[in-house]
């Protein structure tokens, strides 16, 4: 008898042009830092990217680092050390894994980059707290090391409604970057050079919002473990050309799909929201899972916190203050459950899944009783995945099959 022929996530075309864009970013900084060609910036996630690119310098972002030995299961192995090193296995386990394969001279850059043998050496760290404090002891704990400055802005955390007082303070510390900045790099602040980066950086998050909105389109295009690894350039580079020019090429392949009514995953019967990290070492695993329950995970939180709709190159440091305080991360309770209310509107899905990162309570909303609230208005269902971003110890697979089945199987009796 023929074997029942599973459905699979389709393949997205572009990705080779993505990879290729990722490489050059890879070497272009591999070659600075050998070379003394330009300066290096080590930047938080959201940080002010834009500033740093303006000043001429190069940015490294160690939480994509993070998430690289995560999704090649290298992270694992070197979260221990950290532990070992005073660092608690409780706390973010992108930290505890980017500082552990560093302790070892480990880089996964080694294995996707032939030559590239360290992440590149920096000549100034820069965090924002706003999406947790663990950026700025990870941060200081390198200024150490390579014994460089360090510096940051410090964020109002559990925002309500961003008010002008808000805006106006980390507006100020961002414009107190620029003396050290300057200094460091030995470029003289140009404020149309900020502009431009600001505006390169908008372009490129309003595309990267029409690349997630169209999994709206039912069948959905999208998945959000294509957007998991597809947000990469809108993460490292923007503020650049070269992930607006790409999103433009994503962005027409996936219009393509819904003019022909081509689900990512085949005859879509589900669709599902993520809020939380992704489990980064199970993103394949993950995929398959739901693809095979014939369910699309299409949305998410994690990937919509690169749009930063408040960017204006008319007023630089308060749309770079406002676009990175009105982040997701930085809000209350209140203000996250309006967004994914609107979100899982807007997305027409059946249902939310909560990753519940043991490490990273800054990404878990659902330990205050936040599912059973918006359960309650939005009359979706909810399920909690219990794992981790990085550290793969703390992920049963067995267990989330099972829930993931038994969730599934309850959505078909609602049908
Ligand atoms: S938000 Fe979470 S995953 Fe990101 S750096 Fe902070 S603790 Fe780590």
């Amino acid at each position: 008898m023929a074997e029942e022929k599973k459905p699979v996530r389709k393949k997205i075309k572009a990705t080779g042009e993505m990879q290729r864009i990722m490489a050059d970013y890879f070497y272009e900084m591999d070659d600075a830092a050998k070379t003394g060609k330009k300066k290096i910036a080590w930047c938080t996630s959201v940080g002010p990217a834009e500033l740093l690119r303006a000043m001429g310098l190069l940015v490294h972002f160690p939480e994509n680092h993070g998430a690289m030995l995560g999704a090649t299961r290298m992270s694992t192995d070197y979260i221990p050390v950290a532990n070992a090193a005073g660092y608690s296995p409780d706390i973010c386990s992108y930290l505890t894994a980017d500082v552990g394969a560093y302790m070892k001279g480990v880089t996964p850059l080694s294995k996707a980059y032939k030559g590239i043998e360290s992440v590149p050496k920096p000549d100034v760290l820069v965090y924002n707290t706003n999406q947790c404090r663990d950026v700025q002891d990870w941060f200081m704990w390198y200024a150490k090391e390579f014994n460089v400055p360090c510096i940051g802005i410090h964020t109002h955390r559990g925002v309500g409604d961003v008010k002008e007082s808000h805006i106006t303070s980390v507006a100020k510390q961002m414009e107190a970057l620029v003396e050290p900045l300057e200094e460091i790099s030995g470029t003289k602040f140009d404020m149309d050079a900020l502009r431009h980066t600001v505006s390169l950086s908008r372009e490129c998050s309003d595309l990267w919002k029409e690349v997630l909105d169209t999994a709206s389109a039912v069948p959905s295009p999208l998945t959000f473990f294509d957007g998991t690894i597809h947000m990469g350039p809108a993460v490292v580079l923007r503020g650049t050309q070269q992930p607006v020019d790409y999103y433009k090429l994503l962005l027409a392949e996936l219009q393509e799909r819904i003019k022909n009514k081509d689900g990512a995953v085949e005859d879509e019967r589900f669709r599902l929201y993520w809020d939380g990290m992704p489990v980064w070492g199970r993103l394949s695993n993950h995929s398959k899972l739901f693809s095979e329950l014939r369910t699309n995970v299409l949305a998410s939180t994690y990937c919509n916190s690169w749009i930063f709709t408040a960017f204006d190159a008319d007023d630089p440091f308060n749309s770079m203050a406002k676009a990175y305080t009105e982040l997701f991360i930085v809000r209350s309770d209140e203000a996250k459950e309006k967004y994914i209310k609107n979100m899982m509107d807007f997305f027409k899905v059946d249902g939310i899944i909560y990753h519940d990162a043991k490490t990273c309570p800054n990404n878990s909303n659902c330990r205050y009783g936040m599912p059973q609230r918006l359960e309650k208005v939005t009359g979706l269902p909810s399920l909690t995945i219990n794992g981790d971003l990085n550290d793969m110890r703390l992920v049963s697979d067995e267990q989330t099959k099972t829930n993931v089945e038994a969730f599934i199987e309850q959505l078909e009796e609602k049908k």
